[in-house]
C-alpha cells in the first residue's frame, strides 16, 4: 500500500481526490528545501512570526485557504467541506508543520463568523481570510477554564456610548494561537453572570461571541508563549475594550453553542493533521530502516523492527478509516459527536506512539535537533491537548454510549 492509496477509499469524491493531489505537489514544491534548510524550522519568535505570516499568503495565493471557509458565505447556513479539510491538513501536515497550522486556524479562527455573522461581517472579514490576506484567531481558553471551558470569566458589558449600542470587554484569554499576528479575533465572553449547578460546576449559558480587531483600543497582548513546536501563541486582554454590537456573532447567549459548533467541524481536521505527522514518521523510518546497516544486514531486516513497523503502519490505518469516516458522516449532514471525538482521540494518539518508534529506529539521529522525526516528534505534543484533550474526548464517547444504552 502506497502512501496515497487511501485515496482510492470511497468516502472521498473525484474532486477530493483531485484536491489533495495538487495540495500535495505544491507543498512539495514549496517545501523541497526543506529537510535542509535551518530556516524552514525557524525557533525565534520573530522567524517564527514572519514565518507563519508567510504560510497564509502563500496559502492564501495557492487557493487553499478557500477550503477554510463555506463555498457560500452568503448564503443562509455554512456548508464546510470537513473532507476537504482533513486532506489539506493530512497533506500539509506531511510536509510542513507550520503550514497545517497556519492553514487550521484560518478555518477554526474564522468559524464562528461562518456560521453565525452578519452578512455585512461576513463580507468584511471572510473573503480576506480565504484570500490569506488576514490573519485569523479563535479566543475561547483561559487561564482556569480550558477543558472546563463554560468556567469563562472574560466579561462583555453592554452600554450605550452616543447613540449607539456597544460591548465592554474585560478579561484575558490565554493560549491563544496566532495571538500576537492575528489581525481579528472570535472572542467568547460572558454577557450574563455564571449560574452554578448544584454540584458547583458552571452551566454553559450565558456565553456570547464576538470579533474584535486586533487594533481596537483596549486590546493587547499581555504575554507573548513559546512552544516546543513554535507556533504564535499569546495571552490577550481587554482592558476596557468597546467594539460595537454589531460586531456580536449569533445571538446573545448563544455563544457557547457556537464555540462547540466550531469546534465540532474542525476537530476532525486535528485527526487529519495527526495522520499526516504520523505518515511522515512512518516513510521516514521504512527509509531508514532499510538503509542503516547493521549486524551484516540493514535495521529493516531485522524482526523487532518490522514489528515496529508493522504496528505504525496498522494504526495509521486504523486511525484514517475512522478519520474520514467522521469527515465523510459529517459531510452527509448526520450528527456525529461520537465519531469526531473517536477519530480526534485515535489518531492524536497512534500518532504520538508511531512517531515515538520512528524516533526510536533513528537511535541517537532521532533526537538531535533538525531531524525530521525530532521535529515530528515535537510536532504532535499538543494535538493531544487542544480542541478537547483525549481525556476529554473519552468522556465524550462514554457519553454517547451511556445516552444511546440509556434510551435502548
Ligand atoms: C498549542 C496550543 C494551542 C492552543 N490554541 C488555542 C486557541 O487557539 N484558542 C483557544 O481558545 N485555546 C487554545 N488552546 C487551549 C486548549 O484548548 C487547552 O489547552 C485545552 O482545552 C486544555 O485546557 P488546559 O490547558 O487548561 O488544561 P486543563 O483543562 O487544566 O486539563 C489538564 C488535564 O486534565 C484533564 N482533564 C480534563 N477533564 C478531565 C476529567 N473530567 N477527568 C480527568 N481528567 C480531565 C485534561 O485532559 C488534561 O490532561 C491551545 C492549547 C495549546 C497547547
Amino acid at each position: 500500500m502506497r502512501r496515497r492509496d487511501f485515496l482510492e477509499w470511497p468516502f472521498f469524491t473525484p474532486a477530493h481526490r483531485d484536491l489533495a493531489e495538487r495540495v500535495d505537489s505544491w507543498a512539495a514544491q514549496r517545501f523541497a528545501r526543506q529537510a535542509h534548510d535551518a530556516d524552514a524550522h525557524p525557533e525565534d519568535r520573530d522567524s517564527v512570526d514572519a514565518a507563519c505570516r508567510e504560510r497564509v499568503r502563500d496559502l492564501g495565493r495557492a487557493g487553499w485557504t478557500r477550503y477554510s471557509v463555506p463555498l457560500d458565505p452568503e448564503g443562509p447556513a455554512a456548508e464546510f467541506d470537513v473532507r476537504a479539510l482533513a486532506l489539506i491538513r493530512e497533506t500539509l501536515a506531511w510536509h510542513d508543520g507550520l503550514a497545517d497550522f497556519a492553514f487550521a486556524m484560518q478555518g477554526l479562527g474564522s468559524g464562528a463568523i461562518c456560521l453565525a455573522g452578519s452578512p455585512e461581517i461576513k463580507r468584511r472579514y471572510l473573503p480576506r481570510v480565504a484570500a490569506g490576506e488576514a490573519i485569523a484567531a479563535f479566543a475561547l481558553s483561559e487561564a482556569d477554564a480550558g477543558s472546563d471551558v463554560a468556567a469563562i470569566k472574560c466579561s462583555a458589558r453592554r452600554e450605550s456610548q452616543d447613540g449607539s449600542d456597544i460591548y465592554v470587554l474585560d478579561g484575558q484569554k490565554t493560549w491563544i494561537s496566532n495571538g500576537g499576528i492575528a489581525d481579528f479575533y472570535c472572542v467568547f465572553a460572558r454577557t450574563s453572570p455564571p449560574e452554578l449547578r448544584p454540584d458547583g460546576s458552571v452551566t454553559a449559558r450565558g456565553i456570547s461571541a464576538f470579533v474584535v480587531d486586533a487594533q481596537t483600543p483596549g486590546f493587547s497582548i499581555a504575554r507573548r508563549i513559546d512552544l516546543i513546536a513554535p507556533h504564535p501563541l499569546a495571552t490577550i486582554a481587554f482592558t476596557g475594550c468597546r467594539i460595537p454590537a454589531a460586531q456580536r456573532l449569533g445571538a446573545e447567549g448563544e455563544g457557547f453553542k457556537l464555540a462547540m459548533r466550531t469546534l465540532d467541524i474542525f476537530r476532525t481536521s486535528v485527526a487529519g493533521a495527526a495522520l499526516g505527522f504520523a505518515q511522515r514518521a512512518l516513510d521516514e523510518a521504512l527509509k531508514h530502516s532499510l538503509a542503516r546497516p547493521m549486524f551484516g544486514k540493514t535495521l529493516a531486516d531485522l524482526q523487532l523492527t518490522q514489528a515496529a513497523l508493522a504496528d505504525m503502519a496498522t494504526e495509521v490505518d486504523a486511525a484514517r478509516l475512522q478519520t474520514y469516516r467522521a469527515a465523510w458522516l459529517r459531510d452527509r449532514g448526520e450528527t456525529v459527536t461520537q465519531e469526531v471525538a473517536m477519530a480526534k482521540m485515535a489518531a492524536t494518539e497512534s500518532a504520538q506512539r508511531a512517531i515515538d518508534r520512528a524516533v526510536q529506529i533513528f537511535g541517537g539521529r532521532g533526537v538531535v535537533h533538525g531531524e525530521t522525526v525530532e521535529r515530528l516528534y515535537r510536532d504532535i505534543r499538543a494535538l493531544r491537548i487542544y480542541e478537547g484533550a483525549t481525556e476529554v474526548q473519552k468522556l465524550i464517547i462514554a457519553r454517547e454510549l451511556l445516552n444511546s444504552a440509556r434510551r435502548a
